[in-house]
């Protein structure tokens, strides 16, 4: 039995430790305030496998096969639901990505495909669809309340023996971690701290290439019959909620501090996504139940910083808006590479110095 400490209670983090203990491991998770309170609590829980990478639909098959299982108690529930994407009939260059998107889908065992405006209209009776040129229906989708997921996660975790510790902040330290002021012996250190990740790995003079960025995201309060989606030429998502429906866009395109960083609605977001789902869903001037920002974490070539940094030390961050309906696979991938087998190659964490100069690129752009 190792004893591994995991930093970060969040989706990923959780969701590792859960995995650890259950292959045998003796699991300590620190967060330094509540779970899921990083970016975890503000996602929007949007969860699909509509990825056309090989490695990415893997991750993304996997991550919707364990939402199911774990949708059958402790507070948690994956609610099935398709998600729809589609570009305006001008925008060739969105229409065109679409349709390859597809295409290398299917050839992945994705179950997704092309929609014509009759099936568009059947499957979202309150979209606006005159302007649409192409779209496409993922049908591996649904929605969570991100919180509950973490939520179960913890009570699964702590039933397969985890401790869990809120409220304690830990840093690296020589073959441990510091917690609370005092040192404790760990042979291995996951660091899933989300937006911290970095600072908390720089701290102990480890450099990832990695940068937090603020997104944003709203709920409106109105009554509309539809699946989830993405106007890929709007550049905003959404999807069904409990009080109407949320609305996320709002990616700032630079780095963000992952203490000092605005944690309310830019007015300009709000206004914005008000009227362009307005205007797509038939909604006159729907009000706005509440509008927050969070963080995500942009790498430089889009992919994930998952696996292996030196010895007795794991890196966890990276997912480019793409973490929570992803983490039941990522957790896992990291779980298992801590117990000795081999993580996923492209996400290789020490293929970056850590010194790169790289722009931030929004997730869901295509
Ligand atoms: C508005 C918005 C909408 C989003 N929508 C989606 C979506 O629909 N689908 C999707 O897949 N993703 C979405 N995301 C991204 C998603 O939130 C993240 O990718 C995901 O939550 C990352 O999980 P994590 O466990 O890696 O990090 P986090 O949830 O941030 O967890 C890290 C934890 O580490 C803790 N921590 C930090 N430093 C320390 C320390 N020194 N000691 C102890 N603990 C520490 C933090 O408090 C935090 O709880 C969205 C993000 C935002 C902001």
């Amino acid at each position: 039995m190792t004893r591994i400490a995991v930093i970060g209670g969040g989706a990923v983090g959780l969701t590792a430790a859960h995995d650890l203990a259950r292959a045998g491991e003796d699991v300590t998770v620190f967060e330094r305030g509540a779970l899921a309170s990083g970016s975890t609590d503000r996602a929007a829980g949007v969860l699909y496998d509509a990825y056309a990478g090989e490695i990415d639909a893997r991750i993304g098959k996997r991550s919707i096969e364990r939402f199911r299982e774990f949708s059958v108690g402790d507070g948690f529930e994956f609610h099935e639901t398709p998600y729809v994407w589609f570009a305006q009939a001008g925008d060739e260059r969105r229409g065109s990505a679409i349709r390859e998107q597809v295409s290398e889908m299917c050839s992945r065992g994705i179950d997704a495909g092309l929609l014509d405006e009759r099936e568009l209209t059947g499957l979202a009776p309150d979209l606006e669809t005159n302007d649409i040129g192409t779209a496409a229906l993922a049908r591996n989708a649904g929605w969570t309340d991100p919180a509950t997921y973490a939520g179960m996660m913890a009570t699964k975790a702590r039933k397969t023996g985890v401790e869990i510790r809120t409220d304690t902040p830990a840093a690296l330290a020589e073959a441990g971690v510091n917690a609370g002021g005092d040192r404790e012996p760990f042979e291995t250190v996951v660091v899933a701290a989300g937006a911290h990740t970095k600072r908390v790995l720089e701290k102990a003079g480890r450099s990832i290439a990695m940068k937090p960025y603020r997104v944003q995201a709203l709920v409106l309060d109105a009554a509309v019959e539809t699946p989830m989606g993405y106007d890929a030429s709007a550049g905003f998502y959404f999807r069904p909620h409990p009080d109407g429906l949320l609305v996320g866009d709002g990616t700032e395109d630079r780095e963000s501090d992952p203490e000092g960083w605005d944690r309310a609605s830019d007015a300009g977001f709000v206004a914005s996504a008000r009227e362009r789902a307005g205007e797509r869903l038939g909604l006159a001037e729907p009000p706005v139940e509440r509008a927050w920002a969070g963080l995500c974490t942009a790498t430089p070539d889009g992919d994930p910083l998952l696996g292996w940094l030196e010895e007795g030390l794991y890196v966890a961050t990276g997912w480019q808006g793409h973490g929570f309906m992803r983490a039941p696979a990522l957790g896992e991938v990291i779980a298992r590479e801590v117990r000795g087998e081999s993580g996923v190659e492209p996400f290789d964490p020490t293929r970056f110095t850590g010194e790169e100069e790289f722009p931030i690129v929004e997730g869901l752009a295509l």
